[in-house]
Formats: structure tokens, sequence, C-alpha cells
């Protein structure tokens, strides 16, 4: 089980963060919307300490860390038992497609190199780029390049992956091919935490969405009830907004 309690986070004066409590079941898909500005980036990236979180405690499984009084050891450790999609790819320009998948499994899991290597050329098979191993990020299109990218957390196998708006940084030809591996991701009930402005996408394979807004988390439900009939009015300004 992953729980955060109380998670917290100021930039300066301002609270971005604002005691944000969720617990999410193993196997579970949870989708969060939210306007801009209103913290979920920095939600998922106050989990693996992309952004250090001022108060609060994050749980996966057995690993307990309390923000205040964190070690190197257990930010190392969170970061092994998630993975993260960013937004704009964040793949390494001087390595290959194969190269970023097997230096993830090397760096962050200290795998051999042979099993990171076989590893990384299942994963390229099972993400249609098999044919890509070879190619650097630059030759390829951004649905291929965040392929990759979605292909070197499915390598980790990690307890939670986090997704960042993994298709809003790509031309509209892309989205599909992108949101066709996510789905597959998802029907793999791999545990998700995922940013998304694809209101359909989250409907189709969240198990539950969480509309955010000011630090907080402002409602929270299954697909249905966020998109049919929001309880509160500031999640149906919002959707009436992106619809
Ligand atoms: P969202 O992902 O919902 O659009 P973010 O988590 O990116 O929102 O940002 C929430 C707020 O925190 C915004 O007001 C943003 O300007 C601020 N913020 C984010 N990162 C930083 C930073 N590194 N330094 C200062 N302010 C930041
Ligand atoms: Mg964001």
């Amino acid at each position: 089980m992953i729980r955060l309690e109380g998670l917290t986070k100021r930039f300066g004066d301002t609270v971005v963060l604002d005691g944000i409590d969720l617990t999410i079941q193993p196997g579970e898909r949870v989708a969060i919307i939210g306007p801009s500005g209103t913290g979920k980036s920095t939600l998922l990236r106050c989990i693996n300490f992309l952004d250090r979180p001022d108060a609060g405690r994050i749980e996966i499984g057995d690993l307990s860390v309390d923000a205040a009084r964190v070690s190197k050891a257990q930010v190392l450790a969170l970061r092994r038992r998630t993975a993260f999609v960013f937004q704009n790819y964040a793949l390494f320009a001087n390595r290959t497609a194969r190269q970023n998948i097997t230096e993830a499994l090397r760096t962050v899991q200290r795998r051999p190199r042979a099993e990171a290597e076989a590893r990384a050329d299942a994963i390229l098979r099972e993400t249609g780029l098999a044919d890509k191993a070879g190619s650097f990020p630059a030759a390829l299109s951004g649905g291929q390049q965040q392929r990759v990218g979605i292909g070197r957390a499915m390598a980790l196998d990690a307890d939670l992956m986090l997704l960042d708006e993994p298709t809003s940084a790509l031309d509209p030809e892309w989205v599909g091919e992108v949101l066709d591996l996510l789905r597959r991701v998802a029907e793999r009930r791999q545990t998700m935490l995922i940013v998304t402005h694809e209101m359909q996408f989250a409907r189709e394979i969240a198990d539950r969405v969480l509309f955010m807004e000011g630090g907080r988390i402002v409602e929270e439900g299954p697909p249905a009830q966020i998109f049919e009939a929001p309880r509160d009015p500031r999640t149906r300004a919002f959707l009436r907004r992106v619809s």
C-alpha cells in the first residue's frame, strides 16, 4: 500500500501542497486533474523527492519516510520504488533508446549489465521500438521519445509509476500511440498516479480520479462520479472549462 500523510510543500511564502493525505492500493490507477499552478506536478515530484517536501510522511510498502527527517538512503530507497514519466521525456540526449533504459536499471537498481540489457531489449520489443534501439533521441519522433520514457519506467517494475502529463508536450499526431501504450501499462495493473489533461483517457483507465485545486485534493471518486456528477462547484467549474 502507498500512503501520503500531511504532505506539505512551500515555495517561499506560497503553500503549494497543503497537507495532502492519500492512500493508493496496489494495482490502483489514480488520475489527477485540475487547473494549472495547483500543485499537481509538485505532488508527484515530492513523492520521490525531486522536490523536497517540507513536512509529511510517505509510505511505500514497508518503507516509511518522514519528510522532516529523511536520510539520503531513504531518498534513494524511495526512488528505487518509484518510476517517473516526465512531460518532456527527460531522455539522455547522448544515449541511445536502449542505453536510456539500461542506464536507469543500472544506476537506480544496480542491475548487472547483461540483465539490464536483456530487460531493455524485452521492453523495446514490447513498446514497438526494437528497430529504434540504437537511435538517439534526436532521431526519434516525439511519440517515440515518450514511448522510450514510458519503457524506461516500465523496465523498473516500480511499486508506483508517477506520470506527469505524459502526452501534453506531444504534437497531436503522436498522442494516440502514447495513450495506447499507457493503456497497456494500465491493463497490467501497474500502480499509477497520473496527472493528465486527457479527460477521456482518465475516464477510461482510472479507478479513481482526484480533482486538485490550491494545493489540496478538493474532490475524489470513481471516474463516472467525478465526470458525470461532480459535487464540488470548483470541480464543476473546471470540467465546464475543459470540456
Ligand atoms: P501544476 O502541475 O498543477 O500546474 P505545479 O506543481 O507545477 O502546478 O506548481 C504549483 C505552484 O508552485 C505554482 O504556483 C508554481 O508557480 C509554483 N512552483 C512550482 N515549482 C516551483 C519552484 N521550483 N520554485 C518556485 N515556485 C514553484
Ligand atoms: Mg504540472
